[in-house]
């Protein structure tokens, strides 16, 4: 076998295809290619396999970062996978979507050198490489304990906690608002970032472990937490952060003005774009302004260009404090999406026939750091930027949807809407009652979201376990 580790620090991140601008900007197909078997080992072979590796030390779910390298240094990607889904029932996703340079890469000692390992493109290799193989085995489980527990929301916190406590021998039921699973990954990002079929995937997975999927079944309106704990021990929810924000400014209930939740809805899970295959059209857009500057912006930026929109984002601070991953920054800029920085929008205009057809925008600067410790923009007098639109979609942030707080007493609530819970359990105010993901935090990271789901599948067994 090849000696995996390298004779000298080889400081080359190997780069990962991918289709090429003027093509992909057309279509919704994945952009980034995933690597080929040999680049794959090579990138592999530059880890330096540290005694203390700082990689995991920054990674939310402790995944043995070096073991699963040096298991593709080797060219061992059955044992890889296998140290990789010891610790992340989700690789394929995360080494997609994980903003891995500000986490386990960022903390790579060869970080410093520049050249630190591409540790979520390695990871997506591995998820990759295993869907290759065919049909997943089915692990060796449990005998059944005989408790329920319902979960709340098909998200990757839920899908998290699913996995975790049927394999510990609990039956578990997910209860899903929508009509098909996978919360944010499905409905919210793109095809072009993250393919669909991964998600089915690994949800098709849970079901072959006995998971069982409700979909179209909206907690606190079709039943109530209170209904659910008369017929299951425990329940976890994970109900995210799906209450968009907007900005409260005049003519923001024209035609023509989205949040970004309904805008990539339409496309992600209703697919308007293929009518009339599918039966839900979406209006083709010539000028299309995406207010915002985080993943979400980038993800309806590139999506209108990709309908044959010309797309614009107006953002109010500059780019250097753009929110979102460098990545998706780069992708949407070599696709031709413009970026309007330091422009604040401060009034739709609309048509004759309520449909927007205008957006003025206050030109800013930036003043001192604020409380997020990145420079504060304030207005230049007197300086107004209009810009021409026939949709605007505002991504500047969601909080989650208040109806569960609303209809579960004594569950409480802190003060953005998020349910309050024990960090380190994820036990809620309510008896029998768990949370984790975006509906505690506020909008994050798939990562974090599946962290808070581990934590809370432990403590959810750990209470099972002692029930007679
Ligand atoms: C467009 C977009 C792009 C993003 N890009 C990235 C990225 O690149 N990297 C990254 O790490 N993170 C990204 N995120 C954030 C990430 O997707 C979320 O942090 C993560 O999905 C949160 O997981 P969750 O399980 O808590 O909730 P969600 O994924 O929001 O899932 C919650 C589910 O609960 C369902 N639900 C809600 N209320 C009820 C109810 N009452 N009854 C039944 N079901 C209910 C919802 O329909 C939804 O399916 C992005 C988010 C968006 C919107
Ligand atoms: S810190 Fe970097 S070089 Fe060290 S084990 Fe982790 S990935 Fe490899």
């Amino acid at each position: 076998m090849a000696d995996p580790q390298p004779k000298k620090l080889d400081l080359h991140r190997r780069e990962m295809p991918k289709q090429p601008p003027e093509v992909r900007q057309h279509n919704f197909s994945e952009v980034a290619l995933g690597y080929p078997i040999e680049t794959a080992v090579e990138e592999a072979r530059r880890c330096i396999q540290c005694k203390k590796p700082t990689c995991v030390f920054e990674c939310p779910v402790e995944i043995d970062i070096p073991g699963f390298i040096k298991c593709i240094a080797q060219q061992d990607f059955t044992g890889g996978v296998s140290i990789l889904k010891n610790k992340n029932c989700l690789p394929a996703i995360c080494g997609r979507v994980c903003p891995q340079e500000e986490q386990c890469e960022k903390a790579c000692v060869l970080v410093k050198k520049g050249g630190q390992i591409a540790i979520g493109r390695l990871e997506r290799f591995l998820a990759d490489w295993e869907a290759a193989q065919g049909v997943l085995g089915i692990p060796a489980m449990p005998p059944s304990t005989g408790k329920r527990v319902a979960v709340v929301g098909g998200g990757p916190a839920s899908l998290t906690v699913a996995g975790d406590l049927i394999k510990s021998g609990h039956q578990v039921t997910i209860f899903e608002a929508l009509h098909k699973m996978g919360g944010v990954l499905i409905y919210g990002i793109p095809e072009f970032r993250l393919p669909k079929a991964i998600v089915t995937r690994e949800v098709e997975f849970l079901q072959s472990l006995g998971v069982e999927l409700v979909t179209d079944f909206v907690v606190g309106k079709t039943r109530s937490i209170d209904d659910l704990l008369e017929e299951y021990d425990a329940i976890f929810v994970g109900s995210g952060a799906g209450l968009p924000w907007f900005m409260e400014i005049p003519g923001e209930n024209l035609n023509g003005v989205y949040s970004a939740n309904e805008y990539l809805t339409r496309l992600n899970l209703m697919k308007g774009f293929l009518f009339p295959k599918y039966h839900t059209p979406v209006k083709f857009h010539k000028r299309v302004v995406v207010i915002g500057g985080g993943n979400v912006a980038m993800d309806c930026a590139r999506s209108a260009l990709r309908l044959g929109a010309e797309s614009r984002i107006v953002y109010r601070r500059s780019r250097q404090e753009l929110p979102a991953r460098l990545e998706e920054i780069e992708n949407a800029e070599e696709e031709g999406v413009i970026f309007e920085y330091l422009t604040l929008p401060i009034r739709y205009i609309g048509d004759e026939n309520g449909w927007v057809k205008a957006i003025e925008c206050q030109k800013m600067e930036l003043g001192e750091p604020d409380a997020s410790g990145r420079r504060k923009p304030v207005p230049i007098e007197g300086a107004i930027a209009t810009f021409e639109v026939d949709a605007v979609v505002c991504a500047i942030g969601n909080s989650p949807n208040p109806l569960i707080g609303a209809t579960t007493p004594g569950l409480t609530i802190g003060k953005k809407g998020n349910i309050e819970v024990d960090e380190a359990t994820g036990k809620s105010s309510r008896d029998r009652v768990w949370a984790g993901g975006d509906v505690v935090t506020g909008a994050a990271t798939v990562i974090l979201a599946m962290g808070a789901g581990r934590q809370a599948a432990k403590s959810i067994h750990q209470y099972l376990s002692s029930l007679p």
